[in-house]
């Protein structure tokens, strides 16, 4: 088979301890997963039913590097996140199951256009604009189940110029890796490759250029990415 230009590269995570990569096949991300986020974006912390939004798979950028300042928004997000890194297939799956198809995890940040994200959620639109355009999901490399086991509780920590903007604990999701998987294997027949950003505890807020967001959760390997100026073509 031959094509009208060049495949483009299939974005890939790293592995950490192994120089094997993780290729990405889609990316889900789940909203409202912590009650405190929930109140201080206006919205009832009860568990309701998740909801999840997608990603396009080459919105995910490796950790240590720069990503642009976005364009068409004058309030840029951080969202610091646990990520599942899927590994087997799976339909309608179980909760008590759902834990033998994650390969790993990883530390993630759903970065986010919170101007047009609320704009959009606030007219019943589509969030894209908001939350899937490029650079917007940097992603540290996936420590693997095999090796680090399951993450169900554990400091997740963000700082800005290293000052502490968010510090919870795994253990405060509203819906736990398990629950989250068997919910989206519910619609969506998950594949490996499948990223699932899990949603952010409180303490969200703006960047600007410059700014140098680390995120941490205990026994993962660290993100840190520096926030750069906007990108060749675009305007403010
Ligand atoms: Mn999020």
């Amino acid at each position: 088979m031959t094509h009208v230009f060049d495949l483009p590269k299939r974005p890939a995570v790293g592995i950490a301890g192994s120089d094997k990569t993780f290729p990405i096949r889609r990316i889900f991300c789940i909203g409202r997963n912590y009650a405190a986020h929930a109140r201080e974006m206006g919205k009832d912390p009860n568990r309701e039913a998740p909801f999840f939004f997608t990603k396009f798979p080459d919105t995910a950028v490796p950790s240590g590097g720069e990503i642009p300042y976005p364009s068409e928004t004058t309030n840029y997000h951080y969202e610091a996140e646990l990520v599942i890194a899927i590994g087997k297939e799976a339909a309608a799956i179980s909760k008590a199951a759902a834990l033998d198809t994650v390969f790993g995890y990883a530390v993630g940040l759903d970065m986010t256009r919170r101007d047009l994200q609320l704009q959009a959620r606030d007219k019943g639109r589509p969030w894209d604009t908001g939350k899937n355009f490029g650079f917007s999901a940097p992603i540290g490399p996936i420590r693997p189940v095999d090796t680090g086991g399951h993450v169900s509780a554990g400091r997740i920590h963000l700082t800005v110029n290293s000052v502490t903007k968010q510090d919870a604990d795994i253990a405060d999701l509203i819906w736990d890796c398990a629950e989250t998987i068997a919910y989206i294997s519910r619609f969506e027949r998950l594949f490996p490759g499948d990223l699932i950003y899990t949603g952010t505890p409180a303490g969200v807020g703006p960047v600007q250029p410059g700014d140098v967001i680390d995120v941490n959760i205990a026994g993962l390997e660290p993100l840190s990415v520096t926030i750069g100026p906007m990108e060749a073509g675009f305007q403010a």
